[in-house]
């Protein structure tokens, strides 16, 4: 069933595996038409997550790639629209030498196709694969049957793991098996038999369940393993070890029994418990209005990055959210944020709020409260820093106003043809690109190096005819590309402010628990101390 944590459940049996010492990878099968995750919008489908080669995905790869500390590649992501098109990319091309090309066999042979080729990419010892929406859907069948199939060619080398929900219905007050009974019947109806049944639940389950759900699911007993809510995502792989999870896939896939080793895991779960020191961050954002169960998700890599950080570091953070329109409507007075030990402005597009936001960023600028600003963050600082200090009047984004006076941030000129022709797929720039710092700046002193190289998404960039102007003005461009032509990272001196600091990258997509961003270690290392002195 979707929503209760497939890609929890997947991303921590990946670290498990990885923690016997296995290579591991995970892929994502979503049953839609979109091709990508690009073109949905964030408040109806969460982050999209940008992978290290661009592609735009779910964000369940933001968790596979934190759960397992491993980058993690586009093949890895496949949805309906992205199979159909590249089966009629083949047919067009006669790759099919004049065949039938039918849903039975082509559909689940080209997902066979991307599997085996994601597990040869990342030369890994297991993959493993998370088939997206609930059992006995329209939508997902054919990928079903695709597990089918492998399951066929191999039978030792498959493991199927069904997460199923067991209820307890306050009325009752007793843990339901029947859902769980009736969700292995239709995976039977599909051809499949569960090895191992993830019992998701508010609580443990108990040997009397357990024993109940293999009587009627024909598993062992010991495979049905307890999934109960937990304080935290990062102690779930813990959880499924107590009840042996590791070795069962072990002896499932006929793999030689090996040793877990949990220990840096669990010593981050420790911190991510002792941390004391609490500060408040705020996000100003714009993607607030589904009502208050999105919000996390719109920015769960950002929240991720931002917990992580902190952990590191002692500090437990909280984080609360800004909507930049009540700023705007005077809902919310700018001296609000005099109440937050720091200020976040993450990523977003279009018009809606962003007076809001630039009113935000002047008042932690005048009134020395740490800033950091994530790509639209970053573009709206220098138009802020453009209006308010270097006096340029009118100054703003092409992208809200094409003939504004200064156009302090403009269109990437590869990007402009792109937009004439409504060409909006997959089109931004998109993924890593290296960048340089400079010596002696916020930057290169929480890098510790002069090279890096940072995800991106976006279309719009710093116009360049007004570096210097800008630069005369004080604000400095700490990160630029190694042709010099794309100002990466802006800040102020540490002598104008103790924290001021936006990149036109996302450097959320790269934090991960064991190894936290130091973009966001140092933000929050300058949130919590100058908190202290407040
Ligand atoms: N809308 C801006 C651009 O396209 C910023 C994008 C973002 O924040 N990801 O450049």
């Amino acid at each position: 069933m979707s929503g209760i944590g497939k890609g929890v459940a997947t991303s921590s049996i990946g670290r498990i595996l990885k923690s016997k010492g296995l290579v591991v990878t995970a892929i994502k099968i979503d049953p839609y038409i979109n091709v990508d995750a690009g073109t949905m919008n964030p408040t109806e489908h969460g982050e999209v997550f940008v992978l290290d080669d661009g592609y735009e995905t779910d964000q369940d790869m933001g968790n596979y790639e934190r759960f397992l500390g491993e980058t993690i590649y586009s093949i890895n992501y496949m949805t309906t629209g992205r199979v159909y098109q590249e089966i009629i990319r083949r047919e067009r091309n006669l790759e099919y030498k004049g065949k039938n090309v039918e849903v039975v066999p082509h559909v689940p042979l080209e997902v066979l196709r991307r599997i085996k080729e994601a597990q040869k990419n990342a030369k890994a010892d297991v993959t493993i694969v998370e088939v997206g929406g609930t059992i006995g859907e329209y939508q997902n069948i054919i990928f079903l049957e695709a597990a089918r199939m492998l399951k066929h060619e191999s039978p030792v080398d498959v493991a199927v793991v069904m997460l199923s929900y067991v209820p307890i219905p306050s009325n009752i007050g007793e843990m339901k098996t029947k859902p769980t009974q009736y969700a292995s019947r239709e995976l039977n109806s599909a051809g499949l038999q569960a090895d191992v049944i993830l019992a998701r639940a508010t609580m443990p389950i108990d040997q009397k369940r357990k024993e109940k759900i293999a009587t009627f699911c024909n598993v062992l007993p010991e495979r049905v393993i307890s999934a109960p809510d937990v304080e935290s995502i990062y102690d779930v792989p813990g959880n499924y070890e107590k009840d042996g999870l590791g070795d069962i896939l072990l002896e499932v896939l006929r793999l030689p029994k090996r040793r877990t080793d949990l220990s840096a895991w669990s010593a981050f779960v420790r911190k991510s418990k002792q941390a004391k020191k609490e500060i408040t961050i705020a996000v100003v954002g714009k993607y607030f209005d589904s009502g208050s169960f999105t919000l996390s998700d719109v920015y769960i890599s950002v929240l991720e990055a931002i917990k992580t950080a902190g952990y590191h570091q002692g500090i437990k953070t909280k984080l609360v959210y800004l909507n930049s329109k009540d700023f705007e409507s005077g809902k919310l007075p700018y001296t609000e944020l005099s109440k937050y030990a720091g200020v976040l402005v993450p990523g977003g597009f279009g018009e809606t709020g962003v007076e809001g936001i630039i009113g935000a960023i002047r008042y932690v600028r005048e009134h020395q409260i740490p800033y950091f600003g994530l790509c639209y963050g970053m573009q709206l600082m220098v138009i802020e820093y453009a209006r308010n200090v270097a006096g340029l009047k009118g100054a703003h984004t092409a992208e809200i106003h094409p003939q504004a006076p200064h156009p302090v941030i403009h269109v990437m000129l590869d990007q402009k043809d792109k937009l004439t022709k409504n060409d909006y797929g997959g089109t931004m720039r998109l993924g890593t690109y290296p960048c340089k710092l400079r010596s002696n700046t916020l930057a290169s002193a929480a890098y510790g190096k002069n090279k890096i190289a940072e995800r991106h998404r976006h279309r719009y960039e710093v116009n360049n005819a007004y570096v210097g102007k800008l630069t005369e003005a004080g604000l400095v461009f700490s990160g630029v590309s190694p042709d010099h032509k794309l100002m990466e990272i802006a800040e102020l001196p540490k002598e104008a402010h103790p924290f001021f600091l936006g990149t036109q990258f996302h450097p959320e997509f790269l934090s991960r628990p064991l190894e936290p961003h130091p973009l966001f270690m140092a933000f929050l290392k300058s949130a919590a101390e100058k908190w202290k002195t407040r």
